[in-house]
């Protein structure tokens, strides 16, 4: 078992959050389960899953089964693109907390904005996980996917600045505007798929300055986000990989360094999912 100690981060409601956690994304519901207890098992105290991933049970029975108590473990959920329309998100908020057999979540997001849908309708929605905040099953409630724009929106029309945007960012993809906004009003910005789903690991810089350091790419990418101040919870189902990614609090890059990797940026190109202005995917 680790005794490495993570970072944490205040939340603009007053609660923190572990700066490293793991993501359980695309782990097959099966197998969910063991991850997430293997995950527990070598440090990590943060798990990010999402009602999408249907794995929300595997999570909870990890939780349960590794002897920590609630309170030691921070879990975030996410509601479903189905779901924007209030009386549903009541619904589906009820389903996460039975599949995870908890009274409630650290933190819970709209996973997307979807405003193309809903007649662009996401500011009930947001409402709505306010609901879940004020009854305290959401210990803290935020968003994900959100744009400027729609940030502007839940500003104006409701009166709660979500605690975190949880955002596509990585080498290749920096988001510094969506991240910027996030800095001047209060967000948290976590960043998703850190490590590009493994597609920055062979570039030319990030391999030079890991074989400078003695680390791994992933290891090197992922400090860089934990200097830029970011949340990450990178997935792996091996592990040996969730180790490696767990151990970044022995070294530090140089403002170089940190520089060189920004700068690898190729903006709207180097996304490798969907842009929120557009996406519109609901689940059968
Ligand atoms: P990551 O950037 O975390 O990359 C995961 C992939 O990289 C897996 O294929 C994994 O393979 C591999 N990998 C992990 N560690 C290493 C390593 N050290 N060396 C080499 N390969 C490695 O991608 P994700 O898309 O999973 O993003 C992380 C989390 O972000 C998700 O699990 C989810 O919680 C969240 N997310 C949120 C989204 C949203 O819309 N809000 C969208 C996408 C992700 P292996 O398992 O074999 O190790």
């Amino acid at each position: 078992m680790s005794t490495t100690t993570i970072p944490t981060i205040d939340l603009n409601d007053g609660a923190s959050i572990p700066q490293l956690g793991f993501g359980v994304f695309q782990i097959p519901p099966p197998e969910t389960a063991r991850a997430t207890e293997a995950a527990l098992e070598a440090g990590y105290r943060h798990i990010d899953t999402a009602e999408m991933y249907q794995n929300e049970a595997g999570v909870g029975r990890a939780v349960a089964a590794s002897g920590l108590a609630r309170d030691e473990v921070f879990v975030t959920s996410k509601l479903n693109n189905g779901f924007h329309r209030p009386d549903d998100a009541r619904r589906a908020f009820d389903g996460t907390l039975a599949a995870l057999g908890m009274d409630h979540v650290d933190l819970f997001l709209v996973h997307w904005p979807l405003p193309t849908l809903y007649g662009g309708d996401f500011v009930s929605t947001w409402r709505t996980l306010e609901e879940f905040a004020a009854d305290g099953r959401a210990r803290s409630i935020g968003v994900s996917n959100f744009q400027p724009a729609h940030l502007d929106r839940l500003a104006a029309e409701t009166g709660t600045v979500p605690s975190v945007n949880q955002v596509e960012a990585h080498p290749y993809f920096t988001n510094d505007e969506v991240r910027a906004y996030g800095g001047e009003h209060g967000i948290v910005t976590e960043a998703w798929s850190p490590i590009a789903q493994g597609a920055v690991l062979d570039d030319e810089t990030i391999v030079k300055i890991a074989e400078r350091l003695g680390r791994t790419p992933a290891q090197v990418t992922l400090r860089w986000h934990l200097q830029r101040g970011d949340v990450v919870f990178p997935k792996s189902t091996s592990p040996q990989r969730m180790a490696e990614n767990f151990a970044l609090f022995d070294f530090e890059l140089d403002d170089a360094d940190v520089r060189a990797i920004t700068a690898l940026d190729k903006g709207e190109s180097g996304r490798t999912g969907p842009n929120p202005d557009r996406f519109d995917y609901v689940p059968d």
